[in-house]
């Protein structure tokens, strides 16, 4: 089997205004991907999506990482990878078995396309092998618990936000604890109880800083937070503090997770290195796709950190999330946003399979096993503009 060509569309997801949720990154009034198809000469597609800038992923697959796939048999998704990472000196690289990556490759919207790239390359093989990719990938189960994810209520609303959530089933939930709108530790101390209030004992509260704190700030709220059973605090301090973050980690009682924003293995291996992180949260649509984010899953299970796959974006992510979360031994539960996203819940012709106990249920079928809705290129066109404003 042959690849024959790699194709980017930029895609969009406009949110209407009175679903538009405001936070410390502005306010959210669409989502982007771009998605990536991969055609092979067996008449077979995969399909993939990147994070960042449409536009420049799609330049960047066009005129780079594409023309370099073409050719190749997608059963050979190691070798895919590397040649995509080392570009030029791909051949040296694996000759010699040590990386030799082309710099712009290491990380950003490149390695984002990459990983968008490596997404449907996994799919089509597994299409290929007649399996779903989480069985290709190497399954050690059916079925993971999801956890909501949203909580954006400024105030003593997240008691019903927050409680809302675990109506559905839920038996964990997360909420956002900075927002645009002036910080402090007693507003947010206010929430989280409002919040508790809402879901009861029972049901776990995990809260999520976006990185946007200072690490005396992160430590003070940290420690304010401890009474209500936080089961993990997330992204305390900005992603490049990893010595920071430990200093928050070593600080407190609560689980500090993060990973969203880092790239590849070696993103990993310094948080690691720091002793930063007790949960880690690749993102398979940006940390370097199914190949290497198995990488991340080993890295990490060999300090007995869990991993719990981010994941927000289009359903293509989600679904790409579902089969890390079916293959990976130290996967304990998987992010199921609740933020206006029909490009992740409307795209494919095959519902997700959530139980009404919240948990993630794994398709049976080829590949991703998720087909594109005869409108999704139509319905999600690509709308010029940033996600944020402010
Ligand atoms: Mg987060």
């Amino acid at each position: 089997m042959k690849i024959e060509r790699v194709r980017a569309i930029p895609m969009s997801d406009p949110v209407p205004s009175q679903r538009q949720h405001r936070t410390d990154l502005g306010t959210k009034v669409k989502s982007d991907a771009t998605l990536i198809l991969v055609e092979t000469d067996r008449g077979l597609t995969g399909i993939g999506a990147a994070l960042g800038s449409p536009p420049v992923v799609a330049a960047i697959v066009e005129h780079e990482l594409g023309p370099e796939v073409v050719g190749e048999d997608p059963l050979f998704s190691e070798r895919i990878y590397e040649k995509m990472y080392n570009g030029s000196r791909a051949e040296p690289a694996l000759e010699r078995g040590v990386p030799q990556p082309e710099v712009s490759r290491r990380s950003g919207v490149v390695m984002e396309a990459i990983a968008g790239i490596d997404i449907a390359i996994w799919d089509v093989k597994a299409q290929a092998l007649g399996i779903p990719v989480y069985q290709a990938l190497g399954a050690v189960r059916r079925v993971v618990r999801g956890y909501a994810s949203g909580g954006w209520a400024s105030g003593d609303e997240a008691e019903a936000e927050l409680g809302g959530y675990a109506a559905k089933g839920f038996s964990a939930v997360k909420m956002r604890v900075v927002g645009r709108d002036g910080f402090s530790i007693e507003k947010c101390v206010r929430r989280v109880q409002a919040a508790r209030r809402g879901i009861g004992a029972r049901v776990e509260l995990m809260v999520d800083a976006h990185g946007s704190l200072e690490v005396p700030v992160a430590i003070q709220l940290a420690r304010a937070l401890e009474p209500y059973d936080i089961a993990w605090f997330e992204e305390p301090v900005s992603p490049e503090n990893h010595r920071g973050q430990a200093e928050v980690r070593r600080a407190t009682t609560i689980p500090i997770a993060s990973g969203e924003r880092e790239f590849t293995r070696y993103g990993f291996q310094s948080l690691l290195h720091h002793d930063a992180l007790d949960i880690a949260q690749p993102d398979v649509a940006r940390a370097g796709g199914f190949t290497e984010i198995r990488r991340i899953a080993a890295l990490t299970s060999a300090r007995d950190i869990r991993l719990a796959p981010h994941a927000w974006g289009s359903g293509i992510l989600f679904a790409a999330s579902i089969h890390v979360a079916m293959a990976a031994a130290n996967c304990h539960i998987l992010e199921v946003s609740q933020g206006y996203m029909p490009m992740m819940w409307e795209l494919f012709n095959e519902p997700f399979d959530i139980r009404p106990d919240g948990t993630v249920h794994a398709p049976d079928r080829p590949g991703l096993g998720y087909t594109l809705r005869a409108d999704a290129l139509e319905r999600f066109k690509y709308v010029e503009g940033p996600e944020y404003t402010f």
